[in-house]
């Protein structure tokens, strides 16, 4: 019988996941279950809203059904930054609306909070989360303007930030390729995969909490006033239930074409030589995302995986959830050029992992967020900051399924806005390819 429920697993073997040791995953589910609440999708949103029931309600049982492994879906494959401040990818620069991106940062930093407090309680590598800041990179005039006017922002909302020049961005990257940068100091730098699997790790250690894996929820429906999900090696009968599968709620029925579904690709080097570091230069560790939105994303990491460099640029939209093959080889040429431009002194250096994955957005910037049926909520559509806006989708709807009514970690979020309908085909997935392509394209050399 043909799933009701659709999925299909991201492309391309995630780096994160390649750099770390083996690790066993939790079994798939093989028998029918009951449980207080089921939580579908175990990325950030997924797991925080588990962390947060669980908190609330510490005799609840918990099931967490994932269709991939842990790690292996975007939490585990994005660039790993873990973003306090405003990050409106629209904008020419990241800022927003005054009003907005006050409230933003307040939850922002309340979920970076809730995932150092996890670090800390499951004991999990310092590699995993360092509060460590970024940089804004600028490789162009334009890029500087946008540095600038952040900069200003940053400023009006009373936020601490540098401008840093040329030979400071050379001395930390060792690339000359950056006229200047801008350092916040909020970030937190994460190794997502291990991350993501060190959550689940100290979830899975609560004895009412159950994590299942390579476990794809293939359909949902009411039995009495439970539901009832059901995957190819068992049911679950839940109380209640919450939806963190970020895009994919269109499969399960909800949010049906009000959502933008985008590919992001991303490639890895091999571990540097120690002569080859010598060669780069600058500093162990950093992490720069670009000053245009759609420029690149670069990152040295130096851990137990070694010493690497990670690349990330293009978008695409694919509205059908389904990537089509030869969009990962595509992107290559992309990495390929944006890395040698950087790092020529590195231009021999292969990729040892390339991969894609999807994220999701909505037209007016708001989440798919909220009880979609009877004890039924989705916490997805992070609009593209979905390592922090994941965490507070989980911790509101798990609010919301607790009916925790006072002591909200999450009190400024206003329930309400629901994401705009998209425009009509042909129209939206053209427009978007082309307003994609254009952004690229004036990225310029900050791509
Ligand atoms: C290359 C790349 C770079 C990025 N860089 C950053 C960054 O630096 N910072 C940042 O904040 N964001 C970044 N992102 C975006 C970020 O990774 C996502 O927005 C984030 O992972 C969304 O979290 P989530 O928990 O809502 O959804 P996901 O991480 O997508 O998790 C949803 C889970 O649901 C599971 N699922 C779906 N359907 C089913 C089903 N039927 N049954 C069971 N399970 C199901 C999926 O397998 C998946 O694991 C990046 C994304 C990519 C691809």
């Amino acid at each position: 019988m043909k799933p009701d429920i659709a999925y299909q697993p991201d492309s391309g073997k995630s780096g994160w996941v390649g750099i770390l040791s083996e690790r066993h995953p939790n079994p798939a589910l093989k028998a029918d279950r009951e449980a207080d609440y089921c939580v579908v999708g175990a990325g950030f949103a997924g797991l925080a809203a588990a962390r947060r029931i669980l908190l609330l309600n510490p005799k609840a049982s918990v099931v967490i059904l994932e269709a991939t492994q842990v790690g292996s879906g975007p939490a585990g494959r994005n660039s790993g930054f873990m973003i306090d401040l405003p990050h409106v990818l629209s904008s020419s620069s990241y800022a927003g609306e005054t009003g907005t991106d006050r409230r933003d940062i307040k939850l922002n930093r309340r979920a970076i909070d809730f995932v150092n407090n996890m670090v800390c309680e499951f004991k999990m590598p310092e590699e995993s989360f360092r509060a460590e800041g970024k940089i804004n990179g600028a490789a162009s005039q334009k890029g500087l303007r946008a540095n600038n006017e952040y900069a200003e922002h940053l400023d009006k909302l009373g936020e601490p930030c540098e401008l840093l020049d040329k030979q400071t961005m050379e001395s930390i990257t060792g690339s000359s390729y950056y006229l200047g940068g801008l350092h916040s100091p909020g970030c937190a730098m994460i190794q997502p995969a291990m991350l993501v699997q060190g959550i689940a790790g100290g979830l899975s250690a609560y004895e009412n909490c159950r994590i299942y894996e390579q476990t794809q929820v293939q359909a949902i429906h009411k039995q009495g006033d439970r539901w009832n999900l059901s995957t190819p090696g068992g049911s679950v009968l839940a109380n209640k239930v919450i939806l963190a599968v970020n895009g994919f709620v269109e499969n399960f029925g909800y949010y049906q074409r009000r959502l933008m579904h985008i590919t992001l690709y991303a490639s890895m080097t091999r571990e540097l030589t120690a002569g080859e570091l010598a060669d780069l230069g600058g500093e162990e560790r950093w992490g720069i995302t670009p000053s245009n939105p759609f420029g690149s994303t670069v990152r040295k990491i130096s851990d137990s995986g070694g010493h690497r460099l990670l690349i990330r640029n293009r978008f695409s939209y694919d509205p059908s959830l389904t990537l089509i093959d030869n969009q990962i080889e595509a992107a290559e040429a992309d990495h390929l050029s944006a890395f040698v431009a950087r790092f020529p002194m590195l231009s021999h250096v292969p990729m040892e992992y390339r991969w894609s994955g999807r994220l999701c957005l909505s037209r007016n910037h708001v989440w798919a967020l909220g009880e979609v049926a009877e004890n039924l909520y989705s916490a997805c559509c992070q609009n593209g900051l979905g390592a922090t806006k994941g965490i507070i989708a989980g911790i509101i709807a798990a609010e919301l399924a607790s009916e925790c009514k006072v002591n909200s970690m999450m009190p400024e979020f206003q329930t309400g806005e629901i994401p705009q309908k998209l425009l009509l085909e042909p129209f939206m997935t053209k427009g978007a390819r082309v307003y994609l392509k254009l952004r690229e394209w004036q990225a310029g050399k900050d791509k």
